[in-house]
């Protein structure tokens, strides 16, 4: 069979894939210079086989790990919860009674399947933005 696919190693140390004819920019740094032809390929499947077992896990986990970290500091920014949340969480947990605790927040939350934020997060932002009066029971009286 014709070897028609190439793993390239680039010059920052990120392999890729391409076809021999023409080798394409890096993807990670858009670089088209010292590219290393390192193997060539009948089949892209084994291409791709071979270029993820040639990037580093510890590499792609790194990559991971900060995207997670960057998703989890915007979610506890208590701005970005949204107040449209907020509203739905407040509505499905107030009792008839127009009382509220964490107990009924953890329910409506679990039900939402919200998983970044705690009903104890919730009352903080309720007092916070004076919509809830906390009671001497461990329940809050919401305002309408
Ligand atoms: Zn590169």
């Amino acid at each position: 069979m014709q070897e028609r696919w190439a793993m390239v190693r680039c010059e920052c140390g990120r392999y890729f894939g391409s076809s021999l004819k023409k080798i394409i920019n890096c993807p990670r740094c858009n670089s088209n210079k010292n590219h290393k032809i390192m193997k060539k390929f009948s089949s892209s499947e084994s291409l791709r086989d071979e270029i993820s077992k040639a990037n580093t896990p510890l590499e792609i986990e790194n990559e991971i790990t900060s995207r997670l970290e960057t998703y989890e500091k915007s979610t506890r920014d208590t701005g970005s919860i949204g107040k449209e949340l907020i509203g739905i969480i407040l509505a499905s947990s107030t009792s008839d009674e127009n009382i509220i605790s964490i107990d009924s927040i953890s329910k409506s939350i679990k039900e939402l399947s919200i998983t970044k934020i705690t009903a104890e997060d919730i009352i903080e932002i309720l007092e916070a933005s004076s919509l809830v009066l906390r009671n001497s029971n461990g329940t809050w009286t919401v305002f309408q």
